[in-house]
């Protein structure tokens, strides 16, 4: 981890399958496609 302090909650989504989720992190990995969460992109 790099160290943020930034806490914010989001909305996450999954590039491969679109799954969505909200909280300050990205899961660890997708419940529904299995990938890691470097997968997933925060919504602006
Ligand atoms: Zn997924």
């Amino acid at each position: 981890m790099a160290g943020t302090e930034d806490k914010q909650v989001k909305t996450w989504i999954c590039s491969v399958c679109c799954y969505q989720h909200v909280g300050t992190e990205p899961p660890k990995k997708c419940p529904q496609c299995g990938v890691e969460s470097i997968y997933f992109d925060p919504v602006e």
